[in-house]
């Protein structure tokens, strides 16, 4: 089982350490999205630097490019991308069940590559293999994202994905039993991990018995009672945390994430996916039991111009800030806010240089993680609900 310590508690929030073979994670965490094993804009080095702790890549975009075999060729996804730090991959279920033509039976998903329409299948099982060939240190089970918001379709994908949980339990253990017949003499799992020895700092301490982990996956929309369920059937499986999917706003999510965080077992980690880009997200999202975030929207935003500062987001790309020499956030100690001026930022994006991009990646993702980061040691010192009410009534006035 995947070391989780909680080391203070607040209600439903906790602080607490994950242990994973590619290091520990300090939680609550914000995770920079590297969908395509990459944050875009952004070096490995530069996300080191600006304080991440781990990565979630997308399985759906790796099988189509540069297919998970490669990946494995390569040592991994943290050798192939040089990330030397935990890493997670989703499913990909929610990429593959937003695209046009998406076929689904009880078996599988048939979709076309959105490349260049070449035919896909993925099953749970699929997903599984896919996801230990990619290598990260946790997987998501591959879960069937409802295709409307209307209650039936709702239990329905919520009941697959109960039945396709079984299946990834299944197959992720019958995966565990062949990995571990398959290490070598020190004991490691996959041979291709070993290959990490020669990299500095990628050394890879895990114990014999198992490599990558598996998060179960919560979903039930907006209705509470299909949560409650699903955060019920999840529970009871032997899976090593959880992932909670289907969010798309925080309207709700304060009751949604009290009835399944009271449900699941507290000690095991809970992932919230793919909220975080409102700085609102991150403070429900953990004081309602959430440990890890991800999220693509703070360098999407970055890309466009949109910058997040403590009192809002501002758009760099208005003239207002032709002639602004003040320092775009002058208590961020990031590379961007301690070099370069909001004029200058300006004349970037104006330009269309490449550089725009990213510095202003480099500084929206270390506002959502040192964000992140804030939360949780003012859950260590007792200060949450202080921090929160100043920090959202500035930001959001
Ligand atoms: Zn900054």
């Amino acid at each position: 089982m995947l070391k989780f310590d909680i080391e203070k508690r607040d209600g439903l929030a906790r602080v607490g350490v994950i242990h994973t073979p590619h290091g520990d994670i300090k939680t609550p965490a914000f995770v920079g999205a590297a969908t395509r094993a990459t944050v875009k804009a952004l070096t490995m080095k530069q996300m080191n630097e600006l304080g991440s702790q781990a990565i979630l890549a997308n399985t759906y975009h790796l099988i189509l490019r540069p297919g998970v075999e490669l990946i494995k060729e390569a040592g991994g996804l943290a050798e192939f991308c040089s990330w030397h730090k935990p890493t997670f991959t989703d499913s990909g279920g929610f990429q593959i069940f937003s695209l046009p033509d998406v076929k689904i039976t009880e078996e599988s998903v048939k979709f076309k590559s959105h490349i260049d329409g070449a035919n896909f299948e993925i099953t749970p099982e699929s997903s599984m293999q896919a996801q230990w060939a990619i290598g990260a240190d946790i997987h998501m089970a591959f879960d069937h994202l409802a295709k409307s918001e209307d209650k039936k379709d709702m239990e329905e994908a919520m009941h697959r994905t109960h039945r396709w949980l079984d299946r990834c339990v299944a197959e992720h253990q019958r995966i565990i039993k062949d990995v571990t017949w398959a290490g070598d003499e020190t004991g490691r799992g996959p041979q291709n991990v070993l290959r990490s020895k020669n990299f500095g700092e990628g050394k890879v301490s895990a114990g014999p018995a198992q490599m990558q982990y598996l998060y179960a996956v919560v979903q039930g929309g907006t209705f509470n009672d299909l949560r409650a369920k699903s955060a019920k059937y999840c529970a009871g499986q032997p899976v090593d945390g959880f992932g909670i999917g289907g969010v798309f706003t925080a309207d709700g999510m304060d009751e949604m994430l009290k009835t399944v965080n009271s449900i699941l077992p507290e000690d095991k980690p809970r992932h919230l996916l793919g909220m975080g880009q409102e700085p609102l997200d991150l403070f429900v999202g953990a004081e309602f039991g959430c440990d890890t975030f991800d999220c693509v929207g703070p360098t999407r935003m970055a890309r466009n111009g949109s910058l997040y500062t403590y009192d809002g987001r501002i758009n760099i790309k208005n003239a207002k800030y032709t002639h602004d020499f003040s320092q775009l956030m002058p208590d961020c100690d990031c590379e961007c806010c301690k070099n370069y001026t909001k004029a200058y930022l300006h004349h970037l994006f104006k330009t269309d240089e490449i550089t725009a991009k990213v510095l202003a990646s480099i500084h929206n993702e270390h506002f959502v993680v040192s964000v992140t980061d804030q939360i949780r040691q003012s859950l260590l010192d007792g200060t949450f609900q202080n921090y929160k009410k100043s920090f959202l009534a500035r930001y959001y006035k």
